[in-house]
């Protein structure tokens, strides 16, 4: 357990507890650190407060360093990624044969692979996730969970935590920890790069659509980002991908008309799991918006960078080195984020990965192609799993990765309608990375500020939409 942070007597004072926590989700709600409800997930006349923690943790000061200098790295890295049809299709053939989702993302790569580039501009927002990695030693390391290059969420929210954690400790009378709560703001950070490639795109009638799912309980987030844009006189519209296809077309230059507007840029916070795909009309409406020359927040290919299996191969010896040729300490700073992970290929390296999985499933954990939290498989079921198609091509769907070892610290978690009550907590620190990218000129590349998310140790898997995880602060020890 963790002995830094907020000492234990305060975390066990019972009186005091009981009177920080109407404080702190008033203060939540107060400074809009919100969410829709389950019941009402599109009704703004019902809202409440996005699960948090009561404190904020503790993170190393240096870990908490190494992973914000390393993000324009990793800016660079899946720009160059979604540059190069080779490696992509390299890396992903043995997936899209099993896999449909990653298949039909892939037709749509190639398909505008063939044709002439459309917008010579790239706009890149994501999230790179890490756990810190409890060594025998004692010592900590950072290590990569993922990459998110589409959709990655609450940036918005998130800028909102500092003045509450801030807040509460006030009242707790802790003064010292208060001061060291460091301010964040990945919504302007996002809305900065957007607004480069608004900017870039050149039109000012032009409109940024974020394109959004049918059910928005997590809507003040993009509203967060949504309303720094506004805040620059740049127009935002949400639709969802029916919208686009009904409402939508390419005029003869193949500029994007949704309902009548131009459209400078199109912001995905939908079409990362194959459900957010309704019918083929919304697989239409995203080909539509690829082979425009709107601006897409992930494109195609950059989409496809962040995808697990690509993780898995970039961590294999050699692989940074194709994208980083004469930068070796790019390469080592990357590589030294890196877990250990295992291609599940049919063959003789895929065998060795079956085996090493079965014989210690404690150790690992199994991915899919999935995202948005809660489709990986754990322990014993690694076993049955692996078990039902270790001599089928089938599990080539999957990729295997060290199980991370975070230690745990002690916290309460925020939720609406849980009892509160003292657990042990781990954390998960992501880094949001903004960059935009004109021919092959960077115009800029950033690390656009922080998020910290909480979980139960209880739980294997995390996610702050997936009811899992909650928002936190780092406390930098
Ligand atoms: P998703 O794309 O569904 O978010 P992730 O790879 O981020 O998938 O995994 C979801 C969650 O599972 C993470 O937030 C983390 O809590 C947990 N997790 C994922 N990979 C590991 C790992 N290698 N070690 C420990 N926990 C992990
Ligand atoms: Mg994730």
């Amino acid at each position: 357990m963790c002995t830094n942070g907020i000492p234990e007597d305060v975390l066990r004072n019972e009186d005091l507890i009981k009177r920080l926590e109407d404080v702190a989700k008033d203060t939540a709600l107060l400074y809009g650190v919100l969410m829709r409800t389950k019941d009402k997930p599109n009704s703004p006349e019902v809202v409440s407060y996005a699960p948090f923690t009561l404190f904020p943790s503790p993170v190393p000061g240096a870990l908490y360093h190494q992973a914000l200098l390393v993000q324009t790295r990793f800016n660079e890295l899946v720009d160059r990624i979604s540059q190069n049809p080779l490696f992509l299709e390299e890396a992903l053939t043995s997936t899209i044969r099993v896999d449909d989702f990653t298949a039909k993302l892939f037709n749509i790569y190639k398909q505008v692979q063939q044709e002439s580039p459309a917008s010579p501009i790239v706009l890149g927002l994501n999230r790179s996730d890490y756990m810190l990695d409890q060594g025998a030693d004692g010592s900590a390391s950072l290590k990569q969970i993922e990459i998110n290059t589409i959709a990655a969420s609450f940036g918005g929210l998130v800028s909102r935590m500092p003045a509450v954690h801030r807040h509460i400790l006030k009242v707790a009378n802790r003064p010292e920890e208060q001061e060291q709560i460091m301010d964040n703001n990945p919504a302007a950070g996002l809305a900065k790069a957007l607004a480069k490639a608004w900017e870039l795109y050149g039109s000012e009638k032009a409109v940024v659509l974020f394109l959004v799912e049918d059910v928005q309980r997590n809507i003040y987030d993009h509203r967060c980002v949504e309303n720094e844009l506004w805040s620059r006189d740049i127009p935002v519209i949400r639709r969802q991908f029916e919208d686009v296809y009904k409402g939508g077309m390419l005029d003869k230059d193949k500029k994007l008309f949704v309902d009548g507007q131009e459209v400078a840029i199109v912001y995905f916070r939908n079409g990362y799991m194959p459900q957010n795909y309704k019918s083929e009309q919304s697989w239409e409406a995203r080909l539509m918006i690829e082979r425009s020359c709107a601006v897409k927040c992930p494109d195609i290919g950059t989409h496809l960078a962040g995808t697990k299996k690509v993780q898995q191969e970039l961590a294999r010896p050699g692989v940074l080195e194709r994208f980083f040729p004469d930068e070796p300490e790019t390469v080592a700073q990357i590589f030294a984020t890196f877990a250990g992970l295992y291609t599940l290929d049919m063959g003789d390296e895929g065998d060795k990965t079956v085996a090493m999985a079965l014989a210690n499933p404690d150790q690992y954990v199994l991915k899919p192609q999935r995202e948005g939290g809660g489709n990986n498989i754990y322990g014993e079921e690694i076993c049955r799993v692996l078990e039902s198609m270790k001599n089928s091509t089938e599990r080539t769907a999957y990729i295997l990765m060290d199980k991370i070892q975070p230690r745990p610290c002690l916290n309460y978690l925020l939720r609406p309608d849980a009892p509160l009550r003292l657990g042990t907590c781990l954390s998960e620190l992501g880094v949001f990375g903004a960059y935009v990218r004109r021919g092959n000129v960077m115009v800029m590349n950033e690390c656009a500020g922080h998020l910290l998310r909480t979980k139960s140790s209880e739980h294997a898997d995390g996610g702050v939409a997936a009811g899992v995880a909650v928002l936190d602060n780092p406390l930098l020890v």
